[in-house]
């Protein structure tokens, strides 16, 4: 949609209605702070988009924190060979546990061989990248990914991440640490660089006259290198495997299934090495919703990864709040609360559930009312025979289902 200037959409709106591209008139296009009895006008480009903060449904209550930050609200670092931006605690205050950063490798580029404190947990967006590894034993990790793949770099662990043919990548890392930061990272350059050419002539056992002239490292960190060929063989000729594989093909997985959406669940039930993130990739089609229903071990962290949805976070005493949620956005839902997610568009939303966990669990309310005595359940709720029978036993989290 074009900027219309605050004013105009005022003059617009007062004069009944609001011209359409091909002319037409088009009643109640603007939506506007207010209910029946309540609010007023005032609406601003951005409020459109964010139109559950804009109306809050009237359940919604209480102060609940911000619980939503978009990657396009975001610094972006721009390096020869990509760029990246983070959405940390800095950005998203209430999450401790988990950073995450959006992350682009032109065809070649490479994130330098590198380590740090956290967990790396990634899924692919789009392309072909490589990725690298050697663990503590002395064991290394090859493998390409594209769209879907994930992988898992436990704490500590050197990596390294290359674009591929014919276009690179983008992808999404997850971190188990809300204070993270990429740009904080342990840089093979930078210790280079920290290090006498004597103390790494030793450590070698050859010349000091080899040392000294290593990139500093802010030309490294992502810069552009010669495309590696097909993976080979004798790219790992010499060296042993990691027992459990770093990376993991996450729509390999059948999914569970309903009429309106599906949902992928990746722990390490499944992808044993990713013992400190679980997810679980969500698909709702146009009017469907993930059922109403909460977490029993840790806090939420979201990725939107496609289609427009609102969220709903039920936090106790009296306490309720909606998001609005497109594509590039971080959603956030604090330990135990309540929440929905419905698909408020007209193509289907596509979003991650990630935890600090090394498994993924939910509690749905629909079974759990399906599962107590229904005497018991009424006697709370009243909610009628009709409402009663329709309990299904079983799991479904997306409905209709
Ligand atoms: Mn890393
Ligand atoms: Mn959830």
């Amino acid at each position: 949609m074009d900027l219309i200037s605050r004013r105009n959409i005022l003059s617009i709106a007062a004069s009944g209605g609001l011209l359409t591209a091909s002319g037409a008139t088009a009643q109640t296009a603007v939506p506007q702070p207010e209910r029946p009895g309540h609010g007023g006008t005032e609406p601003l480009e951005r409020d459109r988009q964010n139109q559950d903060l804009l109306v809050p449904p009237s359940t919604d209550h209480g102060t609940l924190p911000n619980l939503r930050f978009s990657f396009s609200d975001a610094h972006m670092r721009l390096e020869p060979g990509g760029w990246t931006r983070q959405v940390t605690e800095r950005e998203l205050g209430v999450s401790k546990d988990i950073a995450g950063v959006n992350m682009r490798l032109n065809v070649g580029g490479v994130r330098e061989l590198h380590w740090h404190k956290a967990a790396e947990w990634a899924y692919m967006l789009y392309g072909t990248a490589r990725i690298t590894a050697v663990d503590a034993q002395g064991r290394n990790f090859v493998d390409d990914v594209g769209v879907g793949d994930l992988w898992f770099f436990p704490a500590g662990i050197p990596h390294s991440i290359q674009g591929l043919n014919p276009d690179g990548c983008e992808f999404l890392l997850v971190f188990d640490d809300g204070d993270f930061d990429e740009d904080h990272t342990f840089l093979i350059t930078d210790w280079f660089k920290r290090t006498p050419s004597e103390v790494l002539a030793k450590n070698f056992g050859v010349s000091a006259s080899f040392f000294g002239h290593t990139p500093d490292p802010s030309e490294r960190y992502i810069f552009l290198a010669p495309v590696p060929g097909p993976l080979q063989p004798s790219n790992t000729a010499g060296a042993t495997a990691v027992p459990r594989g770093f990376s993991h093909r996450m729509m390999a997985q059948q999914p569970i299934k309903t009429k309106s959406g599906t949902i992928r669940i990746t722990d390490s039930g499944v992808f044993p090495v990713s013992t400190a993130i679980a997810a679980a990739l969500v698909e709702v089609d146009p009017g469907g919703m993930r059922e109403l229903h909460w977490h029993p071990n840790t806090n939420e962290w979201q990725y939107y990864i496609e289609g427009q949805a609102r969220m709903g976070v039920f936090g106790a005493s009296g306490q309720a709040r909606t998001f609005d949620f497109q594509a590039g956005d971080v959603g956030y839902v604090p330990f135990a609360n309540g929440h929905y997610i419905e698909n408020t568009g007209t193509t289907q939303v596509r979003f991650l559930e990630i935890f600090k966990s090394s498994y993924y669990a939910d509690v749905s309310l629909h079974q759990w009312l399906a599962l107590t005595p229904p005497e018991l359940v009424e006697a709370h709720l009243g909610l009628g025979a009709e409402v009663m029978k329709g309990l299904r036993k079983g799991k479904t989290p997306i409905v209709p289902a």
